[in-house]
């Protein structure tokens, strides 16, 4: 008898940890990661919060990779996937060609579609992306980090640029893309009630440090007066 096949879209991926001792980086002299610490565990959603340059992005580019010189030691056993506050498509290519760019291996058509269809856009796979809204250009921007299968799931201020509803919106499917997949998921955004809605624990990088680290644990949906995001408020 044949092996049941697993089931492509609910299949869950080993998450991965991320181990930071040490993160020092800096930009022509100017100290902005100073001897940062951070553990993630498998599969923990996690919101980073922080001043406007504070360095929250310089240690989503970092942890991906994405930047070349620092000191320290920084161990994410690879399978990140990004997603920033501009979707960043190409105009001159479709969506559908857009999304398999982001692939680690060259990805055919049809799993731009499933990763497309992961994020409620597959019907915009033909489409030229300068007349997507902005909410499904940031949808086919997650669908670009998904075919990758990340195990670590970096977000930079993805949702930052959306109207309120369409934030909204962009929540519900990030939680059911998490549930379905549970990769670690680390988030930059400006908005405490974001973090406490979205995430399990949330930081604070200040002076070049994470100076908070606080377990969200109520039920969803969070309460906009959990005392708990006192200290968080305190700080931005
Ligand atoms: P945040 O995302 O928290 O707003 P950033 O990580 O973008 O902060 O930036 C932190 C600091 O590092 C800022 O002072 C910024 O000007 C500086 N910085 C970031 N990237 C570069 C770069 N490529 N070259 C020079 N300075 C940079
Ligand atoms: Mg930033």
């Amino acid at each position: 008898m044949a092996a049941p096949q697993p089931d492509l879209n609910t299949a869950q991926r080993a998450a991965a940890s991320v181990r930071v001792r040490g993160l020092e980086k800096t930009f022509d002299g100017d100290h902005v990661l100073r001897g940062l610490d951070l553990d993630l565990a498998p599969g923990e959603f996690t919101a980073l919060l922080g001043r406007s340059g504070s360095g929250k992005s310089t240690l989503l580019r970092v942890l991906a990779g994405l930047d070349g010189e620092h000191a320290g030691e920084v161990a994410t056993g690879g399978g990140v996937a990004v997603a920033f506050q501009e979707p960043r498509l190409l105009p001159w290519k479709k969506v559908w060609a857009n999304v398999v760019l982001g692939a680690a291996v060259p990805a055919p058509r049809e799993a731009a579609l499933a990763a497309l269809a992961e994020v409620g856009l597959a019907d915009r796979a033909d489409a030229w992306p300068l007349t997507l809204s902005g909410g499904q250009a940031q949808r086919a921007s997650l669908a670009r980090a998904l075919i990758r299968e990340p195990r670590l799931l970096l977000l930079d201020e993805p949702f930052g640029a959306l109207d309120a509803l369409t934030r909204a919106t962009m929540h519900h499917l990030v939680l059911d893309l998490w549930e379905r997949h549970r990769p670690t998921v680390l988030i930059v955004t400006h908005d405490v009630d974001e973090a406490l809605r979205l995430a399990d624990r949330a930081l604070v990088l200040t002076d070049g440090r994470i100076s908070h680290d606080i377990v969200v644990d109520l039920e969803r949906p969070r309460r906009r007066d959990d005392p708990r995001a006192a200290p968080l408020r305190a700080e931005l």
